[in-house]
Formats: structure tokens, C-alpha cells, sequence
């Protein structure tokens, strides 16, 4: 399959590539590790006048990790993030989904922003960014600004950025008082998942302050689990039937729709079991 014809840019700085969007905007398509673009344009399913090119632009690819937050550039690959130890050390569970994303030859070439962005309604990233109650940073050529997960995700493949905005970065909060775990139950190794689960819990002794269940692959875009997280404040996490109670919240609040790939009454046990490993995860007792 071959792409349509289009006029091809490549930025070398951040003001030109955002001069570009400003001038091109809806007819243009950015292109950062075209893991997905390259797929939609050779499936003519994407037809942009302008393809503009980021993987030039200096500054993009940084690694932070800040006073409450890990804060990643745009153009950094998957497969660097995946084996930073900083990373690791202050958000394993962000480290254990990255490795969860595709097959390694892709995570090259992936970046956090194009993943993002794609807004696959199946990608791991999203969920955790939900869990982690995160953030993105749009930028055009009048400004940044940052806007939190749950206003950014609109749909299966839409978001709420501009056509003349640059995702530029992400933010994961790092609150010294959450742990997380993710975990997805896929066909094959590498396939996107059929369901998953980003769980964190803030604890007091082994009491929940504060709980935040994200699920993915099971609605248009990322959804945390509110009934779930309400049915953890406060209980006791090392009590084998509180997690079980959690599970069964989560299951009954989901909605779920049939597909090519399984049923509702399947995604919601996969959802059920999901939830349960990762609390029993968190509360440090095998499944
Ligand atoms: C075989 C295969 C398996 C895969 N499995 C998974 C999986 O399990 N989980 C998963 O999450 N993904 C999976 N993917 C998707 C892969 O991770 C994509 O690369 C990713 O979703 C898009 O990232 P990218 O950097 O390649 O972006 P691109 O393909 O370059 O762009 C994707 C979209 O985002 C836009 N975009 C890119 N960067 C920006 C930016 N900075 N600001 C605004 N818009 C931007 C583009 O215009 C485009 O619309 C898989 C892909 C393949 C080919």
C-alpha cells in the first residue's frame, strides 16, 4: 500500500514546527514515531495535505523527574523510558506498562506523545495517566497549557488539542503516598490488550486513605472506576474480601460492549480479575 501525496515538512526547531501547525492546521498531520501514521496513511485511512515531521526538533525527548511528578518530552521513545532507572525507581508500575506496549522493535520508534495522542481507547498509557490522575502539556504558538487527562481524552481516536497544537510533554504526579500496579490480560504477547487495569492506593497502616482504578480496552477512552474506589476508602486492604468487594464494584460499573474480540459479560470478568490481582499486588499477597 502506498500513501496519498502530500507535501512533506521537517521542522528543525519547536517555534517553526509550531508556525507550521498554525499555518496548516486541520490539513496537516504531525508525524513522530509513526508506529500509527504511517499504517493509517498507507491505509488512506489519514489524508493530510502536510505531513509535518517533529523527529527533527531539538528538546523534545526529556526525561524528568521532579518534586511530585515524573515529566516526560514528547518525542521520548517508549524503549528509552522503559529501561530509565529514575523511572523505575519512583513509578515502577509506569515502567511495567510501558513494557506492555507492542513488541520491542515498535517501542523503539513509539514516542509518548504519539501514543497519547493517538488516544486508542486499548493503549496502556492513557489508563495509567488516568490512574496517576496526570496531565498533558499543549503548546501553539501563543502559549502552553496544561490540561488534565480526563478533559484531554474525548473519544476513541479524538482529544481535545487544537489543530494547531504540539503535545509537547506528559506528566505523571508521583505523590510519595500512592503505590500503583498495572497489569492486562492480551492474546499474545505484544497485541493490545483485551482489558487492563492501573490501580493505586494511598494507605494509612494498612487502612486506604485513597484509592484510583483506571481501566482500558473497555470504552471509548480511558475510564476510572468510581464505585470501586469508593468501596476502598477506608477498609482494611489486607482483608482478602474487601479486594474481592472492589472487584465486584468494578465489574458492576462498567459498561462494557461486545466486539470482534470478546463479549461484554468477558471484558467485565477480565476487568473483575484484574482488579483483584493488582489490589491483592498492592497488598503484598499472592493471587
Ligand atoms: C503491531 C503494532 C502493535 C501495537 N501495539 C500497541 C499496544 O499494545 N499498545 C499501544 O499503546 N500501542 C500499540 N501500538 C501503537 C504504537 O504504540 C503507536 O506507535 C503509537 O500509538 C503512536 O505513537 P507514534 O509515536 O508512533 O505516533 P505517530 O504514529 O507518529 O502518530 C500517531 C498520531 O498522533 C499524532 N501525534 C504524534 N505526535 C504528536 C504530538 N507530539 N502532538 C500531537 N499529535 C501527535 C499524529 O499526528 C497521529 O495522529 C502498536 C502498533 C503496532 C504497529
Amino acid at each position: 500500500m502506498k500513501p496519498p501525496v502530500f507535501e512533506y515538512r521537517d521542522p528543525r526547531s519547536l517555534d517553526e514546527a509550531l508556525g507550521l501547525l498554525n499555518e496548516y492546521g486541520d490539513d496537516s498531520s504531525i508525524l513522530a514515531g509513526g508506529q500509527s501514521l504511517i499504517p493509517l496513511l498507507n491505509l488512506r485511512l489519514a489524508r493530510p495535505d502536510y505531513v509535518i515531521d517533529i523527529n527533527k526538533v531539538p528538546g523534545l525527548d526529556t526525561i524528568e523527574v521532579l518534586p511530585g511528578c515524573v515529566r516526560v518530552g514528547a518525542l521520548t521513545r517508549i524503549r528509552r523510558l522503559e529501561r530509565d532507572p529514575k523511572i523505575r525507581a519512583v513509578a515502577p508500575a509506569l515502567s511495567d506498562a510501558f513494557q506492555n506496549i507492542a513488541h520491542p522493535q515498535i517501542r523503539s520508534r513509539t514516542t509518548i506523545g504519539g501514543n497519547i495522542s493517538h488516544a486508542d481507547p486499548s493503549s496502556e498509557l492513557p489508563g495509567v495517566l488516568a490512574a496517576y490522575d496526570g496531565r498533558v502539556q499543549l503548546t501553539s504558538s501563543s502559549g502552553s497549557r496544561w490540561v488534565s487527562w480526563s478533559d484531554f481524552f474525548v473519544t476513541v481516536f479524538t482529544t481535545t488539542r487544537e489543530s494547531n497544537e504540539l503535545l509537547t510533554a506528559v506528566e505523571f504526579p508521583t505523590d510519595q503516598n500512592f503505590s500503583y500496579e498495572f497489569e492486562e490480560i492480551a492474546r499474545r504477547p505484544g497485541d493490545y490488550p483485551l482489558a487492563g487495569v492501573c490501580a493505586g492506593i494511598s494507605l494509612d497502616g494498612s487502612q486506604v486513605r485513597a484509592a484510583r482504578l483506571s481501566a482500558i480496552a473497555i470504552a471509548d477512552r480511558p475510564i476510572r472506576m468510581t464505585a470501586a474506589e469508593s468501596a476502598l476508602v477506608g477498609v482494611d486492604i489486607s482483608n482478602a474480601a474487601v479486594r474481592q468487594a472492589a472487584s465486584q464494584a468494578a465489574a458492576a460499573e462498567i459498561n462494557p460492549m461486545d466486539d470482534e474480540h470478546g463479549s461484554a459479560a468477558f471484558r467485565r470478568g477480565l476487568v473483575s480479575t484484574l482488579v483483584k490481582r493488582t489490589l491483592d499486588r498492592l497488598a503484598g499477597v499472592p493471587s
